[in-house]
């Protein structure tokens, strides 16, 4: 619900600041403010950090309906001042070692490429921290803390809704970015003018190994953009294989497809087969084997070889489609009759079969036959909904078009 985790109970900061207990009346709070006011102008010499702190504690404290949102939840110390958590200056807080986020690539990479494995130079946009002033953005090396946000890169609204009820915004400060901190003009670090990060150029060699799988990730770590108190993530390529024109891969193995005549189906056929490593394979039938529609057949340890155990290979599959002739002459069908098995013979005799009835048939695209079956029944059911709170009237009507 909060943006921030409830710190530990902290609503006492303020008075604290100011020097007055808790129950303190407005009266007490408005001379303390004074007294420590005067005291700490920096006009006169005083810390501005302090007179920040007292000017947003008598803000706070001043405005009852705040003082009494301030009072009862601890939490919302941390909305008012976020830079009080400390106590000690700027130091003790933004130092955390966030980490940096990873970056991540897409990676191309054909069949080819994941069978022999093969290595790509690509060349990379990122942020890393300024030299000349070591990711500080100011020649001293000091900064300030931001004016716009009191150092907590975030600047909250807060809106009271009702007697008890308020709600919060808060967005990253506009002043700093987000940082917490401003740097003098006059200090800003030359080479990356007070942005603490540079843009380089950077060449990658991303080495696909033999096997890689769709998806796997290749890491480099720590190469992503560099930021300020931040442990640098990693930049991680994705490898996403491309479709192969002739093979399709499942796992570690490969499927291969084709297609052959009847002629070859039954006589025999001879394949030359490219591999991915351009290797030819020859792939042929057994003397007297008939290859029959949509079988498979497999070779062992030509599939793809295996991640990190490349002399280890899955299988290759063949998967054969067989083309039939359209028509035969009767004459063919002689010559085939006389070498093939023969059909079954007939259970009926001439006579019994002269009582049949003829039929005729014809060609049929069955998918087109089903589509068109589908439509009709979706739509009878659509028409059934149709008529529902009517009554059978609609249907006669729908009858008689
Ligand atoms: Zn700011
Ligand atoms: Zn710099």
């Amino acid at each position: 619900m909060f943006g921030r985790a409830p710190k530990k109970s902290d609503n006492t900061k303020y008075y604290e600041v100011l020097g007055v207990p808790k129950n303190a009346a407005q009266d007490d709070l408005k001379k303390a403010y004074r007294k420590a006011a005067i005291k700490n102008h920096p006009d006169k010499g005083g810390d501005p950090e302090k007179f920040k702190e007292l000017a947003q504690a008598y803000e706070v404290l001043s405005d009852p309906e705040k003082r009494e949102i301030y009072d009862p939840f601890d939490i919302f110390s941390s909305f008012f001042g976020p830079s009080f958590g400390g106590g000690g200056g700027g130091s003790s807080r933004g130092r955390r070692q966030r980490r940096g986020e990873d970056v991540v690539h897409p990676l191309k990479a054909s069949l080819e490429d994941l069978y022999n494995g093969t290595s790509k130079k690509l060349s990379l946009s990122r942020s890393v921290l300024c030299s000349k002033c070591k990711g500080k953005g100011s020649k001293s090396g000091a900064s300030m803390r931001c004016p716009g946000c009191q150092g907590s890169g975030m600047k909250v609204t807060i809106r009271q809704l009702g007697p008890s009820m308020i709600q919060q915004m808060q967005q990253a400060c506009n002043d700093c970015k987000g940082t917490g901190e401003s740097i003098n003009d006059k200090d800003r670090c030359p080479g990356c003018k007070g942005e603490k990060v540079l843009q380089e150029k950077k060449v990658l060699e991303v080495h696909v190994e033999k096997g890689m799988q769709h998806n796997q990730k290749i890491t480099f770590p720590g190469e992503a953009d560099e930021a300020p108190d931040t442990v640098t993530g990693d930049i991680v390529f994705v490898v996403q294989q491309k479709e192969h024109p002739k093979f399709k891969r499942k796992g570690d193995d490969l499927f291969y497809e084709h297609t052959i005549s009847l002629t070859e189906a039954l006589c025999g056929f001879q394949l030359v087969l490219t591999h991915l490593d351009n290797r030819q394979l020859l792939i042929k039938s057994n003397p007297g084997e008939i290859v029959k529609p949509d079988s498979f057949k497999a070779i062992s340890d030509e599939g793809m070889p295996m991640y990190q155990r490349p002399f280890m290979k899955g299988k290759l599959y063949i998967h054969f489609t067989v083309e039939f002739p359209d028509s035969l002459a009767p004459d063919q069908c002689k010559a085939l009759e006389a070498v093939l098995p023969p059909k079954p013979a007939s259970k009926l005799t001439d006579m019994e079969l002269d009582e049949c009835e003829e039929t005729t048939m014809h060609d049929v695209n069955m998918e087109e036959e089903m589509r068109r079956k589908a439509h009709a029944a979706a739509q009878e059911a659509y028409d059934e909904d149709d008529e529902m709170p009517g009554g059978g009237a609609q249907r006669v009507q729908c009858a008689q078009q």
